[in-house]
């Protein structure tokens, strides 16, 4: 019998790379749920091709398709359905939040690409797994690396990890030219073809301060034992040190079809065509670089939110979305984002946590206070 699959944020990135994935897989999966946000038109074709159970779009506009579901709640709908196995959370940002815990509260995998839960409900995530009887599964290509080099080997073995990152298209600007980058040049990321948001993660560096938060959640690891390294080429996906010194990469091409199978059939590995066979000789030289902190303090920002704990990450997430939605509207700088964010903490940074109510004050907090350091 095939597993029943429910994609929320189907339309996206991460969606399209799943569907493609669970198409080839059509004989160990089958597509139960597909969710979107405002994407009519292309949902629909997915519905027509995949014929899932379930069809859910947030702002369904034109309300001519009387069996799909509207609103927020259609997410926790499709999350928590019997007929679902596995939930592939690829919504982008905070309202990916209360399907991710449903999930887990309903047994579920969670295949999780919305790190931005995890991030700001990381226990919240843990007590709903633990009582529910669900797991995350991550499809971020560094926390599916990890996992992959961690399989079979017990905590006590693992001295540290190492996320690798990009760079993004700013690694080697100077500090006056960032001051003057523009919102095409943050979308202009080097190796990975991703939604406006997250590339402008990756350009601040906020993508990978959310990255830490995840893998500390993920793995169970303190703050200092959480690296970052940059490289640029984006083939060694991550690494893990061991106490014996020993140190595992995983590696391969840019592709996000990996990571969302391996989340889907982890720890077992099945026969895929989707990613390019690994050349070595072609994917030469491979280069390492440290990160410039001071020119990315977003990172700074978000590993001390996460070691500060209670709301912080919450804060941290919500002010950084916030600060993006509006640099892409062309409304601050480049650098306002990571200023922004560094604002909303020193205001907000020691709200604390403990429940879902607590952490969506704080969310709508943040949002607020970064709207009005810019009068919007
Ligand atoms: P995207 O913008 O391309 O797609 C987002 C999806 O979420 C769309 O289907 C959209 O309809 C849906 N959505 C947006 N707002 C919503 C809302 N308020 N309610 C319900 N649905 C909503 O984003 P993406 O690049 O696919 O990223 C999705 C998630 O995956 C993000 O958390 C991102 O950080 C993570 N991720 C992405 C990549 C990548 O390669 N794109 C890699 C690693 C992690
Ligand atoms: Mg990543």
């Amino acid at each position: 019998m095939t597993r029943g699959v429910a994609l929320l944020g189907s339309t996206g990135s991460i969606g399209t790379t799943a569907l493609r994935v669970l198409d080839r897989q059509r004989h160990r999966f089958h597509v139960a749920a597909l969710t979107a946000f405002a994407n009519g038109e292309l949902l629909g074709e997915q519905a027509e091709r995949f014929s899932p159970s379930f069809v859910g779009c947030v702002n369904n506009g034109a309300g001519e398709r009387g069996s799909w579901r509207t609103g927020h709640e259609c997410l926790v709908e499709a999350a928590t359905r019997s007929d679902v196995d596995i939930v592939v959370n690829a919504v982008v940002g905070a309202a990916g939040l209360d399907a991710t815990l449903a999930a887990l509260e309903a047994g579920k995998r969670v295949a999780l690409a919305n790190k931005e839960s995890l991030v700001m409900a990381g226990d919240l995530a843990a007590a709903a797994a633990a009582r529910g009887g669900g797991e995350i599964v991550p499809v971020d290509s560094e926390h599916s690396a990890i996992l992959q080099c961690l399989a079979g080997r017990r905590p006590a073995d693992v001295r540290r990890i190492i996320l690798t990152a990009s760079g993004g298209p700013f690694r080697d600007w100077s500090p006056e030219r960032l001051a003057e980058a523009t919102v095409d040049d943050a979308l202009h990321h080097p190796t990975w073809q991703m939604g406006r948001k997250i590339t402008v993660d990756s350009a601040t560096l906020a993508n990978k301060a959310l990255e830490v938060i995840e893998a500390h959640y993920l793995f169970n690891l303190p703050y200092d034992r959480i690296d970052v390294v940059v490289h640029p080429q984006s083939v060694v996906h991550s690494l893990v040190e061991f106490v014996d010194g020993s140190v595992l990469a995983q590696m391969g091409a840019p592709s996000m079809e990996l990571p969302v199978l391996y989340a889907l059939t982890h720890p077992e590995r099945v026969p895929d065509t989707g990613v390019q066979p690994f050349d070595p000789v072609a994917s030469s030289p491979l280069t390492f670089e440290p990160v410039r902190r001071d020119q990315f303090p977003a990172l700074r920002l978000g590993t001390e939110a996460g070691t500060t704990g209670g709301a912080a990450p919450a804060v941290f997430n919500a002010a950084n979305e916030q600060a993006v939605a509006l640099f892409l509207e062309g409304r601050i700088t480049f650098n306002d984002i990571a200023n922004a964010i560094g604002s909303a903490l020193d205001a907000l940074g020691h709200t604390p946590g403990g429940t879902r109510e607590a952490l969506l004050a704080a969310d709508s907090s943040a949002r607020r206070h970064v709207r009005s350091l810019f009068s919007c």
